[in-house]
Formats: C-alpha cells, structure tokens, sequence
C-alpha cells in the first residue's frame, strides 16, 4: 500500500495496466472500437456483483464471506461504470472492504482518507487507469480525427466521454492526468454543461427531458459498438449524394426499434445544385435493445450495391438494472 498520494496514483495506475495485460482486455477494447466493458470482466473473473438501490452510496467492496461488490441503481451508467471499476481496483489490489460515496468521483491530493492509508486514491486511479487509459482516449482520437488541440472544445470531449462510457466530468479530469490539456482547459471545459452539447445537436428537436445522452454518429463510427442507454438519442449525420440520385436508408434503424424524430438535409456548398448535401437524422432509443445495423446509402430504385454503408453494433440497454448485472445475466443464461 502506498504511503502518500503521489505514490498511490502511480500504484493505481500501474495495477490498471497490469490487469489489461493479464486479463487480456486491451485486444477486446481495440478490436471492439468501443469502451471496456468493466461488467464482463468483473462478471468474467465471476466475481459476485449486485445491483441496488443504495441511501448515499455509489457502491461497496465487501470481503466477508467471499470478495463482493454491490453497486447503485440510482446512477446514470457511466457513474456505476466508474464505480465498478473502483471497486474492482479494491478487488485487484487486495485492499480492505470499502463503503464509496461520491467521494470517488473527484478525489484531490488532499481528500482525508479515513484509514489513514491511501487505499481510495489508489483504487481511483485504478478506476482511470483501467476504464480510460491513454491508449483508449488517442485510440477514439484516430479513429474520430480529433487533434490534441480539439480536446479544448466541450463538443469534441462530450463526444469523447461517451465512446468511453464515461461521464464528462471524469473524462476533462482525465485528459488533465495525462496532459492532454492544462488545468485552465479544464476549469474553462467543466463550466460548459452536457446539457448545451445535447442542445444544440438536438438543433430544435425536444426531448422529454435532458437525461439521455445524445450520441453524434458519422462515418468515422464504422465498425465501433455504440453502449447507450435507454434514453439516450442518436444523432447521425452523413453526406448523401443526392444529386446522383443516392439516398441514405434508415429502415434497418427503423427496424431495429429506433424511432426517426427529425430528418433534414442542408446542402453542403450553398452555391452548389445537384453537389452533396448532409443528412442528419435525430433517432429515439424506444424500443431498440442491442444489436448491429447497417446504413446504406444507395439509389432507391436500383438494387445496385450501396454507394457507401455505415455499419455499427449498439447496446441501448443501460443502464444495469436492479439485481444481477446484464453481463451476469448472459453469463449465466448461456451456462443454462
Ligand atoms: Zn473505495
């Protein structure tokens, strides 16, 4: 156990890299194009997991009978993703049975730990380090096309924080530990709330409220799971090339329980007749569950091939409900 903060944040961090390598996550995360999925690993090392309401607690590491973990119901999902990552750090590193409130969302340098050792940082900085570790940020980066520079904008790390799963608070306190961005960057990107990144992509449309996440999906999404929640609305914005008679089909999204709630085109060079426009569509989870679907853009009347497709897999079933969690569930439902 680590004896000051400094030393706790590098034991953390270390234990995080090391429990990608030997549980072989890196290559899933990588290959999946999507988050870690810190439910199937704990669900993976069949560590017993529940799901509950919880009065003023995010969640728990119990070791008595046998190591535990319990986590709120109560939260969006990417604050009980987080948790569970802590508390799987306290798993990982052997550390005694933890109650966690909000406490571990925003830990500082000088946050009192009440057992005078350094257990909490170090499971925070596991919970960063296994759940959002550099490679994953510039990863997402590539793919997206973002620059270093981008990471100033809300939109852009708005966009970041859900292809991580996690929340936007954590991901700026991120991209600070790995200086990405200085503490300023920060301070300036944390007083600009999701609400007004969920505004203005909506561009008139209005939700029932403002809970669910609003996911911006181009082409650069191809190939990338997407794990959503049940509120959450898509935004998917392509360039259609209308002019040669090509127009995007959204049946398969239809189809897959998503429901259209706006659909536009404005033409991409104004001067421009017949030249490319973008289309931007605005889809409410309702029914959708998980599963792939293809987009394709293609002349209605000819069954040519698709002049381009965008395909991507989605789980809009978080967050984790009451009792066991969704990857327990499938675990055990396979074992049947
Ligand atoms: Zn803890």
């Amino acid at each position: 156990m680590a004896t000051n903060y400094e030393g706790a944040v590098r034991a953390g961090t270390l234990a995080a890299a090391r429990a990608h390598s030997e549980l072989g996550t890196r290559n899933i995360v990588e290959s999946s194009g999507g988050n870690v999925d810190i439910f199937g690993v704990i669900s993976g090392l069949e560590l017993p997991l529940m799901l509950r309401p919880l009065k003023g607690l995010l969640g728990a590491y119990l070791d008595d009978p046998v190591p535990g973990i319990i986590i709120t119901t109560e939260r969006r999902m990417s604050i009980q993703r987080f948790t569970a990552a802590h508390e799987f750090g306290h798993f990982w590193m052997k550390h005694q049975p933890s109650l966690d409130d909000e406490g571990i969302l925003r830990r500082m340098p000088n946050s009192p730990e009440p057992t005078g050792l350094f257990q909490e940082t170090e499971a925070d900085a596991f919970a960063i380090g296994f759940m959002m570790p550099k490679w994953l940020i510039l990863g997402h980066a590539v793919r997206q096309g973002w620059q270093k520079s981008q990471f100033r904008r809300p939109d852009i790390v708005y966009q970041l924080s859900l292809r991580l799963g996690a929340s936007y608070e954590a991901t700026c306190r991120t991209l600070v530990r790995y200086s990405l961005i200085d503490v300023a960057t920060m301070d300036t990107l944390l007083a600009s709330k999701p609400r007004a990144q969920k505004v203005a992509l909506l561009s008139g449309y209005v939700p029932a409220d403002y809970r669910g996440d609003v996911w911006l999906l181009t082409v650069a999404d191809a190939g990338t799971r997407i794990e959503g929640s049940r509120d959450d609305i898509f935004v998917v914005q392509l360039a259609e090339h209308s002019g040669g008679g090509y127009v995007w089909d959204f049946d398969q999204l239809v189809a897959s329980g998503f429901v259209i709630a706006a659909d536009h085109r404005a033409a991409l060079d104004p001067d421009g007749v017949g030249g490319p426009v973008v289309r931007r569509i605005t889809a409410s989870v309702d029914a959708a569950d998980r599963g792939r679907v293809s987009l394709e853009e293609r002349r209605p009347w000819q069954p040519a091939p698709p002049a381009s497709a965008l395909t991507f897999e989605f789980d809009m079933t978080g967050p984790e409900p009451a009792g066991l969690s969704r990857a327990d569930r499938r675990r055990f439902l396979e074992a049947a």
